[in-house]
C-alpha cells in the first residue's frame, strides 16, 4: 500500500545549463506541487500507514522553500552576493533547482526525517517510496531511492537564510536531524 500527501510552495530559481534559454538566463518562479509517497509493511493501531499529522516537519521543510530563492551552490560568487543582498529568503542547495534536482533533494531530506520520526502508534516499517515535484501543471519529476546514487551531497550542503530559520516552529529540528543523520549513516 502507498499513501500520498501533497505540499505546495511558490519558488524562484534559474536552471543553469538547461536547453531553454528563458529558463537558464532569467530569474523566474513556479507554483510547485510536491507529492510525498509513503509505504509500510503493516497498518498502525489506527489502521493507517502513518497519520499525516506526523508530517509536520516535512511541511516545515518544504515551506522553507516558499517565497524563497533556490540558489545552486555552484553559482559564481558575484551572483550569490547579489541574491543574498536583495533577498531575505534564500535556500542554498547542492543541486541545480530543476524539478529533478528538487525531487532528489527532497527525497534525501524527507527520508532523513522519516528515519528520525518516532513510532508512537504501532506503525510498521514506514518507508519513503518516492517524491514527485511538479514544476508546472503538465510535468513532474519523481525521485526513487535508487536515484540518490546520481547525486552526492550532505545535509551540511543546504543553507537556509536567517529569515527562513526564524520562521521555523521547531528551531532545533535541522541541527538535530543533521546530528542524527551523521550518526546513523
Ligand atoms: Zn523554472
Amino acid at each position: 500500500m502507498i499513501i500520498r500527501k501533497q505540499f505546495k510552495f511558490e519558488g524562484a530559481h534559474i536552471v543553469r545549463n538547461c536547453t531553454s534559454q528563458r529558463c537558464r538566463e532569467n530569474i523566474h518562479g513556479h507554483s510547485y506541487i510536491v507529492e510525498v509517497f509513503i509505504t509500510s509493511d503493516r497498518l498502525d493501531n489506527g489502521y493507517m500507514v502513518m497519520d499525516f499529522c506526523r508530517l509536520k516537519q516535512v511541511k516545515e521543510f518544504i515551506e522553507s522553500f516558499d517565497h524563497s530563492y533556490s540558489l545552486w551552490n555552484r553559482e559564481n560568487q558575484e551572483f550569490k552576493d547579489f541574491i543574498y543582498r536583495y533577498n531575505k529568503r534564500v535556500v542554498e542547495i547542492p543541486v541545480s533547482p530543476s524539478a529533478e534536482g528538487y525531487a532528489l533533494l527532497f527525497f534525501y531530506i524527507i527520508d532523513q526525517i522519516f528515519r528520525h520520526t518516532e513510532r508512537l502508534n504501532g506503525e510498521g516499517n514506514i518507508r519513503l517510496y518516492s517524491v514527485r515535484v511538479h514544476e508546472t501543471a503538465t510535468g513532474y519529476a519523481e525521485a526513487f531511492r535508487e536515484d540518490l546514487s546520481w547525486v552526492n551531497f550532505r545535509m551540511d550542503d543546504l543553507l537556509f537564510s536567517p529569515d527562513i530559520t526564524a520562521g521555523w516552529i521547531n528551531q532545533e529540528w535541522w541541527d538535530k536531524l543533521k546530528t542524527f543523520s551523521y550518526e546513523n549513516r
